[in-house]
């Protein structure tokens, strides 16, 4: 990948973090994180249970203690005797969570007001802060009569159940009406509590193992004075028909007593573990976030977010078991959540998209891939198309061929040396040449091409491939253009024969013309720009025409005459020559007609375009328009090039073969060109051929053009050819021609490329015409 790339990853990873902190942040202000701070807290308590200290013993108003003791409620001088008895036991200190607001017998007040005179006002009794009624924001202080709180401290046993029902924290004290009253557990824990502050009950501490033991049997005095010699007793109900039951998030319903006896263990445990807020995790979870941004691995940022979680997780932890304190921990768990998850998103849309950059069947790097290179100017972009390549799919089927491009791009790589080979589309590569000189490139395409000529084995085959390369410097263009460019000249040179081009301006310029050229074809075909011309051939031993060879013309209204030689390859390319040919076909098989017509013993030539040979509809379209025109097939003649019948020899015999059944002759057009030898061309169902006008035209001065053309019409005779020679310029050429014993000749000294109508005072009448 290109430090291009690089970058943006960078910035967007370093956005995530900053996002994720601001979340953090935004979870510390407004608070939206509580809920689930309790429930971590609760959590963490869960994770360490904590004995109690047994220092604290409750006194149940039990079941039991109802069942023995009828009449509810009970008479106070029972209260008088229970004080009594845990005197008498050595307890530390006593406090009610009962109710005493309201008066009962004279006798059982003055009782109990003796006995907690006769404990020396060391008692604690309960008050409760209440709103004056349903709908008052007013509250009062309900305290026990004013006989017994003359002898008693009094304490505050209001327990404040969260929004959720839940009772975790608990007040201190209670201010009613500018009288600050100490909370029960604080007076029990010993501890002064100021204002109305609150602390976290520590529900680590297990409730069921705080000693308790059944106001009935203390009062009877059956319990053990060991079991509550000093010991801080609290008196209240634990009956489930006394009601007085709250929910605590850890231990489900209990009763008051049982939490003013674990807000009191919290106290005197030093539990109460202040809560020092959310920042300093926050800033934590925040150096992670920042660390594991500038990760470039996925493997090093999971490890930065893991560390910042677990200490999240691990430090209130670790804090609240040695009561110092705790710490909020959800707005940094939601800066590191938020983290993790856009870094996982960016890590998964990465990983997609280091997908959509590789070829499927091949598992090469792809165009996509290509395309996000940062290319140099003065760099060259090499582009290589696998020669025949439809061809090769349609024998091996997919899965081979994926393997016969996967061979390919190993070759390619040798010669790229270990530059990245890229898969444009199923047949074409490209890299970037390691060279910017042209002559050492020249070198590398050479021996590229030296390593193509060993057939590929591929299971049980040999295939035989060939690659067309061509190159683009770069300029300011984008890869996929630099490519694109690279393999327009890779098309251009193995159009043209050549090893490799250079793409240029020209090359461009040609390319633009070509594909404006296509778009015109089927209005140039329908408004008359195309037409054909018949170029003579004649009889060299009778000096008489006996034949035309017809040859399209463009005459396109902005460019003027279009050679066939420069639109036929695009069209061909472009998979519309059918059309033109059949156009062609028609016009000369009417001409044909025509001149049959007028008594002219005339055949016609038409050539046949290479892609054609493959297509079994083109024989069906000649034998019909052979039947349309109503002639004789034996005087049409089909002109296949050398290097069309080359390209694969079995499949050019097979199309000729059943060209050939139409009862059509067929010629080995521009013979010499390609490396064929005419023992060879014996293999053809061919009647003639027709020696390249490059050997014919500077024959006259040419001694070894001369001794080709003689020895190809000695040998072709022996192999029973007729032999046309084209390009016959002048009467000398012509002269020579007749002593070398040629059939027949073609050229500009026989005639131009006419209309066919202007063909037909230059043919001598026959006498008898075999239609
Ligand atoms: P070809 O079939 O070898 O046609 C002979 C070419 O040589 C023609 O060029 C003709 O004008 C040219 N020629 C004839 N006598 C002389 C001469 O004495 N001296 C010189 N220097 N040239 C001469 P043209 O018409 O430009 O055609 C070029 C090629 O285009 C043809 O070569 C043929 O391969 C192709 N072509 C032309 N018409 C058609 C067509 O209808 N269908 C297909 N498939 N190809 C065609
Ligand atoms: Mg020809
Ligand atoms: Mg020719």
């Amino acid at each position: 990948m290109t430090g291009g790339m690089r970058g943006t990853a960078k910035l967007s990873a370093r956005l995530i973090a900053s996002f994720a902190i601001l979340l953090g942040c935004l979870t510390l202000t407004s608070g939206i994180g509580d809920g689930g701070e309790q429930w971590l807290r609760t959590f963490r308590d869960g994770l360490h249970p904590r004995p109690p200290t047994r220092d604290i013993v409750i006194v149940e108003i039990d079941a039991k203690s109802l069942k023995d003791i009828a009449n509810w409620p009970w008479p106070r001088r029972y209260h008088a005797a229970l004080i009594d008895q845990l005197r008498l036991a050595g307890a530390r200190s006593i406090a009610f969570d009962v109710d005493f607001s309201a008066s009962t017998s004279a006798a059982d007040d003055t009782a109990l007001a003796q006995s907690l005179a006769r404990a020396g006002g060391a008692v604690i009794l309960p008050t409760f802060r209440q709103a004056l009624s349903s709908s008052s924001a007013e509250f009062s202080e309900n305290l026990p009569i004013p006989m017994l709180r003359a002898h008693a401290f009094l304490a505050s046993v209001n327990i404040h159940p969260d929004s959720e029902g839940q009772v975790r924290t608990y007040e201190n004290g209670v201010e009613t009406a500018h009288v600050i009253r100490p909370s029960l557990a604080g007076m029990l824990a010993e501890r002064s509590g100021s204002g109305s502050a609150s602390f976290t009950i520590d529900q680590s501490i297990d409730p069921s193992a705080i000693p308790r033991v059944s106001f009935v049997d203390v009062m009877k005095g059956r319990v053990p004075g060991s079991v509550l010699a000093g010991k801080r007793v609290l008196i209240g109900a634990t009956a489930i028909e006394l009601g007085d039951r709250y929910a605590m998030p850890r231990h489900g319903v209990i009763p008051g007593v049982v939490i003013q006896a674990m807000a009191a263990e919290t106290l005197l445990q030093g539990l109460t573990n202040p809560d020092r807020g959310g920042i300093p995790l926050l800033v934590l979870a925040a150096i992670a976030v920042l660390l594991a941004a500038r990760e470039r691995r996925n493997r090093a940022q999971i490890a930065w977010l893991c560390s910042g979680t677990i200490s999240t997780l691990a430090i209130p932890l670790v804090l609240e078991i040695s009561g110092s304190g705790t710490l909020d921990a959800i707005p940094a768990l939601a800066t590191l959540a938020l983290a993790t998850g856009g870094l996982a998103a960016r890590a998964i849309v990465a990983e997609f998209h280091r997908k959509t950059m590789i070829d499927d069947d091949t598992l090469l790097p792809n165009a996509r891939a290509f395309g996000r290179l940062t290319l140099r100017p003065g760099q060259i972009v090499v582009a290589g198309r696998l020669a025949r390549f439809g061809e090769i799919q349609s024998v091996l089927g997919r899965s081979t061929t994926s393997e016969l491009v996967r061979r390919a791009a190993e070759r390619i790589t040798l010669v790229a040396r270990d530059k990245a080979v890229f898969l444009m589309n199923q047949d074409a590569f490209v890299w970037i040449a390691d060279t910017a000189d042209q002559s050492e490139l020249d070198e590398r395409i050479a021996a590229l091409a030296a390593l193509f000529r060993a057939p590929m084995q591929i299971g049980n085959r040999n295939i035989e491939v060939s690659l067309n390369c061509g190159a683009m410097l770069v300029g300011n263009e984008d890869p996929r253009t630099a490519a694109a460019r690279a393999l327009v000249a890779a098309d251009y040179a193995s159009e043209h024969g050549l090893r490799w081009t250079l793409h240029n301006a020209t090359l461009g310029a040609e390319i633009d013309w070509k594909l404006a050229l296509l778009s015109e074809l089927d209005t140039a075909l329908a408004t008359g720009q195309i037409s054909v011309v018949y170029q003579p051939k004649a009889d060299i031993a009778t000096g008489r025409i006996t034949s035309a060879e017809a040859l399209v013309r463009w005459q396109h209204p902005e460019r003027g005459t279009v050679p066939p030689d420069h639109f036929i390859p695009a069209i061909e390319q472009a998979g519309r020559v059918m059309d033109l040919s059949l156009f062609v076909m028609r016009d000369a098989l009417d001409q044909l007609s025509a001149w049959l017509g007028m008594g002219l013993d005339m055949q016609v030539a038409v050539n046949v375009s290479t892609p054609l040979l493959d297509d079994p509809r083109f024989a069906d379209e000649v034998a019909a328009a052979i039947l349309r025109a109503d002639v004789s097939p034996a005087r049409l003649t089909l002109e296949i090039t050398e290097s069309a019948a080359l390209a694969d020899p079995d499949r050019a015999v097979a199309a000729m073969e059943r060209l050939r059944a139409l009862g059509v002759r067929l010629s080995i057009d521009d013979y010499g060109t390609g490396q064929s030898t005419l023992t060879y061309l014996k293999r053809l169902p061919a009647s003639e051929i027709k020696i390249d006008k490059s050997f014919v035209q500077d024959m006259v001065s040419n001694r070894s053009d001369q001794i080709l053309v003689r020895s190809t019409i000695d040998l072709a005779h022996e192999l029973g050819f007729k032999v046309v020679a084209e390009g016959v310029e002048d009467a000398a050429c012509l002269a020579l021609l007749r002593t070398m014993g040629c059939d027949t000749a073609q050229g500009w000294h026989i005639g131009k490329p006419v209309a066919g109508s202007a063909l037909a005072p230059m043919v001598a009448p026959a006498d008898v015409i075999a239609a």
